[in-house]
């Protein structure tokens, strides 16, 4: 049978990563791909989508977002309270929204805002299979997640006893059995610490965790060191110590100086960007400048923001030690998990409000970031959904973003002193559409190493969106015209008229088979599984793809 073409026609075209800006082309699709166009005048396509006067960009791709796994599943039964109910369509089936929204309405939900791709940022391994299943029922997203190492009691020991070789195999034997996409580390020792004292942490980056004589830095250094040997194409995704407490920027440039010039990323950047003596409200203050300059002056280092919007949300997090803090901040609900050798967890509602000067200035260190950072290939859109906010929020992200006067009446509506303890009312910045294109898609595809994401070349995968240009770039982005999937059309004005399934996003990299019976040792010692159940058969993944090495 001959190949079916769509061409998407005279869009105005946005794909920065070939330097596309607002040029008006044509763009071809074949088999799920995007294709160069037929040199033969013959060759006509079976479907034409007309997209003159619209825009068009490669479909969204979050980086970083909780939307599978045994804690989002957890904040779901925390708070029923926070969940309106999605009825079900001829198209689609029903769920409940609110900040944690049930799997299949998440996968609608991204999808009505034009983003194809979302990768799930904090699984311990031991429930891998738990996330796989999660995402066989999130739809119309192609999707991975990062597996949670940073306190690792293999990883731990293996630092401890100076063996490099051991650590880099495990840490590709761990991904592979779990069919994970990249090593988390999340308050890396912190959570140990946790485990074993009563308010346990790690307060720096050089304090030794108990039992296992290792300091947050060099798990830092040796995980990024193994992850970056291995040419994983996202090396390491860091959830640094001290997240949220007043002061905490010294620990965030000691991480980035850590990496020592290998690629790593820093998450939910905000939240780590924060001057002020400990717990004192009253010095709180932002220095995303210092922080800023240091990325702006090492591009192997890339950060994402993990925005704060005003509004209720549900904090959940890997970091135990944080899920503790802030349930005691807010006195609300609580949940938390410890998994086994592996890592914790916590779970909380919580609520940001404008009137309150440290909320308010969380949410100025954010847009701090996203107008303080000089390449946007390093700065990447997110809200830590739903910690900061709902992904749903990020059109107005972008409206904070692309127009100066709406972010200025925002800044007004806060404490004036926001103004004093940050930079944010000096800052003139305005983000351009293809800016956007590069925060949104662009740049995370080239962050985790996507070749196949992100740009709209011939070979990419055909996950396109397509925009009614409108002065307001809320209403615009809120209501993408049509989102293609892998060559269909998945949304039409908002609704789901297609809900394929996506694939889900793994590495497979090799490593020295010789280790596994030290790590079946340790394994079949300790865990409360036995060793040959714990791997996740490929056969369990619905559609699957391996994502190759970097470079
Ligand atoms: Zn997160």
């Amino acid at each position: 049978m001959p190949p079916e073409f769509t061409k998407i026609s005279q869009g105005t075209v946005y794909d920065p990563a070939h330097g596309i800006d607002g040029q008006v082309r044509d763009l071809w699709i074949a088999d799920g791909k995007i294709i160069a166009a037929p040199g033969d005048p013959k060759v006509k396509p079976n479907r034409v989508i007309d997209a003159t006067g619209l825009v068009v960009m490669p479909g969204g791709i979050d980086m970083h977002c909780h939307i599978a796994g045994p804690k989002v599943n957890a904040a779901r039964k925390l708070c029923p309270e926070d969940k309106p109910p999605l009825p079900r369509t001829a198209t689609t089936r029903s769920g409940t929204l609110g900040s944690v929204p049930s799997t299949f309405a998440t996968g609608y939900k991204y999808a009505a805002l034009g983003y194809t791709t979302a990768f799930d940022a904090a699984v311990p391994p031991l429930f891998a299979r738990h996330a796989h299943e999660e995402f066989a029922d999130t739809p119309c997203l192609d999707k991975g997640f990062y597996v949670l190492m940073g306190n690792n009691h293999y990883v731990m020991r293996s630092i401890q006893q100076n063996e490099p070789q051991k650590l880099k195999a495990f840490i590709a034997w761990l991904l592979s059995s779990t069919k994970g996409f990249a090593p988390k580390l999340v308050n890396p020792g912190g959570v140990e610490m946790w485990k074993q004292h009563a308010s346990g942490n790690v307060h720096g980056l050089d304090q030794v965790v108990d039992r296992f004589g290792v300091t947050p830095r060099q798990i830092i250094g040796q995980v990024s060191a193994a992850a970056n040997e291995l040419q994983l194409p996202h090396p390491v995704h860091i959830h640094c110590n001290n997240l949220g407490v007043p002061g905490n920027w010294q620990t965030t440039l000691e991480t980035m100086k850590a990496l020592k010039g290998r690629r790593g990323h820093l998450t939910h950047i905000q939240f780590h960007s924060y001057g002020g003596g400990e717990g004192d409200e009253n010095t709180f203050n932002s220095k995303v400048v210092p922080l800023a300059e240091y990325v702006n002056a090492h591009e192997n280092v890339t950060i994402d923001v993990g925005q704060v919007l005003f509004g209720a949300t549900t904090s959940m997090t890997g970091d135990g030690p944080l899920g503790y803090l802030l349930s005691k901040i807010y006195g609300k609900k609580w949940f938390s998990a410890d998994v086994e050798m592996e890592a914790g967890c916590g779970v909380t509602p919580i609520q940001y409000k404008n009137k309150s000067l440290v909320h308010a200035l969380q949410w100025a260190i954010g847009l701090e970031w996203y107008l303080l950072v000089e390449d946007p290939w390093q700065v990447v859109m997110s809200t830590d959904h739903p910690n900061g906010g709902s992904f749903l929020a990020y059109p107005q992200i972008i409206r904070l973003l692309m127009d100066r006067t709406y972010r200025r009446d925002v800044l007004k509506s806060c404490p004036a002193l926001v103004s004093q303890r940050s930079t944010l009312a000096d800052l003139d910045r305005e983000y351009t559409l293809s800016e956007i294109a590069i925060i949104t898609r662009a740049g995370p595809a080239r962050i985790l190493g996507l070749a196949n994401k992100g740009h709209l070349g011939p070979g990419a995968d055909a996950d396109i969106t397509i925009y009614t240009p409108h002065e307001n770039k809320q209403a615009m982005f809120e209501m993408p015209r049509v989102v293609i999937k892998s060559g269909r059309v998945i949304v039409e004005q908002g609704e789901i008229r297609d809900p394929q399934f996506g694939r889900t996003l793994h590495v497979a990299p090799e490593y020295d088979r010789e280790v596994e019976p030290d790590i079946r040792a340790w394994f079949e010692k300790n865990y409360s599984i036995r060793w040959r159940n714990y791997p996740v058969d490929a056969g369990y993944l619905q559609e699957a793809e391996v994502v190759g090495s970097w470079g």
